[in-house]
């Protein structure tokens, strides 16, 4: 094995995205200074992702007592990942660690992470979620399906519990900034781009104040978009679906035919006639609704709008 120089000086650096979070912003910034101030240097960069509570008056206050703290905010809400990928484009550290605003990804964590990282030996050190009796049935099953969905479409292998709870070296960083596509699945495109990962598992905690933003609706459209963005294995999948069906037609052709030139019967059925014509139309609908999601997919591409739109922040620029 080689060996690795453990980093000295370095910075080490947090991003938080936060749709309305204005009652866990303040306990989170206390438990990460608190752990952040033994290193070197660091920084804090919150996303307000077009927040409609007092998320921004209140990160304007923590900036005011901490000037290690910092805030990009955009003009509506664009989403969780937009939120991570403008965090990740404004952020400046030689390692960068980003988590939920919400405690659910537990702060005490961060320096197994960071040791990871600063003994030399890893670019990514990702996190895995242990599944806990108290989330609902409803989401274990959902994203233990999700993980097995995925890869199997892709051909990656996320870690089933992957979260958006993790640590990335700067030349990482710099990696996903030249990334120009805008359909975001940032977990997927961890995976992509391989360098050398390291992962750890924790224990989500509760969430400490107000509600998730997390609907079904929403975890719908993301395992869509991280379906499509990585593979078009579900187009292959399309064909094969409309070749099994047409052979069933084939077969079932040939018994309607021995049935009339040899037995001599009519198969009368207004009812089977009906089964076809509906599972016809619907696998004709599915497979065209998956065409569409990649035209739409495309049609986003091509319309090369900004992923996102900053109206305020704490920092003069992009430290790209
Ligand atoms: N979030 C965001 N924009 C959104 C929705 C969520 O920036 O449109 C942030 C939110 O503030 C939190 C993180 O993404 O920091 C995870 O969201 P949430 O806790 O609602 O999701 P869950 O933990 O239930 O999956
Ligand atoms: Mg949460």
């Amino acid at each position: 094995m080689t060996q690795h120089e453990p980093k000295k000086q370095f910075k080490v650096a947090v991003i938080v995205p936060a749709f309305n979070e204005q009652a866990n912003l303040a306990h989170l910034t206390d438990e990460l200074v608190s752990i952040l101030k033994a290193y070197p240097d660091y920084e804090i960069l919150f996303v307000n992702d077009g927040s409609t509570d007092d998320t921004l008056s209140v990160l304007k206050q923590l900036r005011q007592k901490n000037t290690h703290i910092h805030y990009v905010s955009f003009s509506r809400n664009f989403g969780h990942q937009y939120a991570l990928k403008a965090g990740l484009d404004y952020v400046d550290g030689d390692c960068v660690i980003s988590m939920d605003a919400d405690l659910q990804h537990p702060p005490r964590l961060i320096p197994a992470l960071v040791d990871a990282w600063q003994s030399g030996a890893y670019d990514i050190v990702s996190t895995q979620r242990r599944e806990i009796k108290e989330e609902s049935w409803f989401k274990r099953v959902s994203s233990r399906l999700f993980y097995r969905f995925f890869n199997f479409i892709t051909g990656l292998s996320l870690p089933p519990g992957a979260a958006d709870f993790r640590l990335l070296d700067r030349r990482v960083v710099a990696t996903l900034r030249a990334l120009p596509e805008r359909g975001l699945f940032l977990r997927g495109m961890i995976s992509w781009i391989g360098y050398r990962q390291k992962i750890i598992p924790y224990t989500p905690a509760p969430r400490f104040a107000g509600k998730s933003s997390y609907t079904l609706k929403r975890m719908l459209a993301l395992a869509i978009v991280g379906a499509t963005s990585f593979s078009s294995k579900p187009l292959r999948l399309a064909v094969y679906l409309g070749l099994s069906v047409a052979l069933l037609g084939c077969l079932l052709t040939a018994y309607v035919l021995y049935m009339r030139l040899w037995n001599g019967s009519v198969i009368s059925g207004w009812a089977s006639l009906m089964c076809v014509v509906l599972i016809l139309g619907g696998a004709q609908l599915f497979v065209m609704g998956i065409i569409g999601e990649y035209i739409g997919m495309i049609f986003g591409e091509a319309k090369h709008r900004p992923t996102y739109i900053v109206a305020e922040t704490s920092l003069e620029q992009k430290r790209k």
